[in-house]
């Protein structure tokens, strides 16, 4: 816990018994972190909860669900045409299932363009506080759509969103972040995020599921710490690229910093 002198005004008063530090010392002493940072929102104790996916967001999960099952249908049926084609003997036969095919290729792209588009209303909710990656300078190498899809599948299979659009691009460079873990079921990310940003969020997401993090400061840090482990101990299995592997490596150094510190504090 810390005063928000920087963004809010708050001043130290020592009258009232408020000896937190102020968010402007913190900030010094290296609160934020090269890999993921606190959120710079005023932290109010006591109110961070994990709350429960909202009515809108539930319809929108349906929503991508409904895209996704017709894309596949349309792509399955592209293929079995396009195939049928190929060895259809008959010259008419060919005419007209390569037709058909692609009818079926098109109705695959409209729907995958439109589930790009979807989210575009932006439902992003601050609740609390998050776990942030923060963005990083240079190109990244984006993680392949098809894993991207089946992580966030999988993800959303346990009652998880993983938001990811213009909105949420926007919201994120306001963060300057490259994503950020809400709670056990809500992860924003860019749209064409890194394979380290993916694994370093949905670890996040299981760190509150299982309790790990409480949203404490100390157990954010911990999860810090233990996220970077686990993506360093994983990194050949995630596929991280050199330049993700040093920059969790360093990210793991100044995590574990700041441990030390707040240790060498009391604790406080
Ligand atoms: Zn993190």
């Amino acid at each position: 816990m810390f005063i928000d002198d920087v963004y809010s005004g708050g001043k130290r008063d020592a009258s009232s018994g408020n000896t937190y530090p102020l968010l402007s010392e913190a900030i010094k002493s290296g609160l934020f972190h090269p890999n993921c940072k606190d959120s710079t929102s005023t932290y109010y104790e006591g109110i961070t909860t994990l709350q429960p996916v909202t009515e809108e967001e539930q319809a929108e999960m349906e929503r991508r669900e409904q895209l996704e099952a017709k894309e596949s249908y349309y792509k399955n049926e592209a293929k079995k045409n396009r195939r049928i084609a190929k060895y259809s003997l008959d010259a008419d036969d060919k005419r007209t299932y390569s037709h058909r095919a692609e009818v079926f290729e098109q109705k695959a792209q409209n729907a995958e363009k439109a589930l790009a588009n979807s989210g575009e209303s932006g439902i992003i909710k601050v609740r609390g506080e998050g776990m942030y990656r923060k963005s990083k300078q240079g190109k990244i190498e984006p993680m392949p759509k098809k894993q991207f899809h089946r992580l966030e599948k999988s993800f959303r299979r346990r009652g998880g969103i993983i938001q990811h659009n213009p909105a949420t691009d926007d919201y994120l460079s306001t963060k300057h972040a490259e994503g950020i873990t809400y709670d056990s079921k809500t992860i924003l990310l860019k749209q064409n995020p890194g394979r380290a940003s993916v694994f370093e969020e949905l670890i996040h997401a299981h760190q509150y599921r299982t309790g790990k993090n409480d949203g404490s400061y100390l157990s954010r840090l911990n999860s810090e710490i233990d996220a970077q482990r686990k993506l360093l101990r994983h990194s050949t299995l995630f596929q991280l690229t050199q330049q993700e592997i040093e920059q969790t490596k360093s990210a793991l150094k100044s995590y574990k910093n700041e441990l030390e510190e707040y240790y060498k504090k009391g604790g406080k």
